[in-house]
């Protein structure tokens, strides 16, 4: 008789992690039988605990900070996104023993922004603050929906530059930014995780802008607040995200899409 397929979501800290509810849900969903855990591995422990998962027969891995980078760095075959966004978020292995990378977090972006939330993102003039990996991730997915124009920009700004400079998009000095306004801003900084806002002022927002905060959590996060403050109507958090990348994931492995609305209901 088959065993269970075993999936994990590992990084650390770990605790906060909400995949597993996620892809048990989409696996009852599925009427599929998966067993899915949360284990934190730091950063000395990465690679053994990879190649030990998949050795004992592990069917995939998702893979949340610090570990995307060396994620990447470990596999054999990366697709298109993996390659270009260097950062890995899902994991499994195939027949011939070859480690499969895949990054799904710009593809649940885009979903999320598109489908969860009706907004057009073609022609928009869209500016993400933050210049780590969460921003590596999405650039590719969203030039890909032909936005007027993607322009970053980072607290640290020679990080904004090397990224808009690998990606083809426009780096701004935040002073620079300032006079400027757009349409869909995206907040992918860390920010929001200490309480703090990002660079931003009142001025780049374009009529009817709307904010999304890459973070998420019960109360409206700190960028998220800001914006209803300075008057705008769609504000949008990172939850629909998280779900979104992870319905990816489970597609990937298992093959079967779920359906994320029924869960993004109950999670909200
Ligand atoms: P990271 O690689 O550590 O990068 C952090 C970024 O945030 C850098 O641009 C950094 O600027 C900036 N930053 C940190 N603290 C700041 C502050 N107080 N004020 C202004 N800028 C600040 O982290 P990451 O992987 O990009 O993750 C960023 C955020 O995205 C996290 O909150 C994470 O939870 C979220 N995320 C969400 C999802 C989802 O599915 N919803 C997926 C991925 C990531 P410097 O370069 O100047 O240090």
């Amino acid at each position: 008789m088959k065993s269970t397929p075993l999936y994990c979501v590992i990084g650390d800290p770990i605790t906060h992690s909400r995949s597993p509810e996620i892809h048990r849900f989409f696996a009852d969903q599925q009427a599929d039988s998966i067993k899915y855990e949360s284990k934190r591995v730091d950063e000395a422990s990465f690679q053994n605990f990879v190649r030990n998962f998949f050795e004992s027969g592990g069917a995939g891995l998702n893979i949340t900070l610090p570990h995307k980078e060396s994620a990447f760095l470990l596999c054999d075959e990366l697709s298109e996104r993996a390659a270009l966004s260097r950062a890995v978020n899902t994991l499994f292995m195939d027949d011939l023993g070859l480690l499969h990378g895949e990054n799904t977090d710009g593809l649940g972006l885009v979903r999320d922004i598109v489908n969860n939330h009706g907004i057009v993102i073609r022609n928009k003039r869209i500016l993400i603050i933050g210049a780590g990996g969460a921003a590596r991730g999405v650039i590719h997915d969203l030039v890909s929906c032909n936005p007027a124009s993607v322009s970053i920009i980072n607290r640290t700004h020679h990080r904004a530059e090397a990224l808009a400079k690998y990606f083809n998009v426009e780096a701004l000095k935040v002073k620079a930014a300032f006079e400027r306004n757009f349409d869909l801003i995206i907040n992918a900084t860390a920010s929001s995780l200490v309480g703090e806002l990002p660079p931003i002022c009142s001025a780049m927002l374009a009529p009817n802008c709307c904010c999304y905060d890459m973070m998420y959590s019960k109360e409206d996060t700190s960028f998220v607040r800001w914006a209803r403050e300075n008057g705008v109507s769609r504000t949008m958090d990172g939850l629909g995200m998280l779900v979104e990348q992870a319905a990816e994931a489970f597609f990937l492995w298992r093959g079967s899409r779920p359906i994320t609305a029924p869960l993004l209901k109950i999670l909200r």
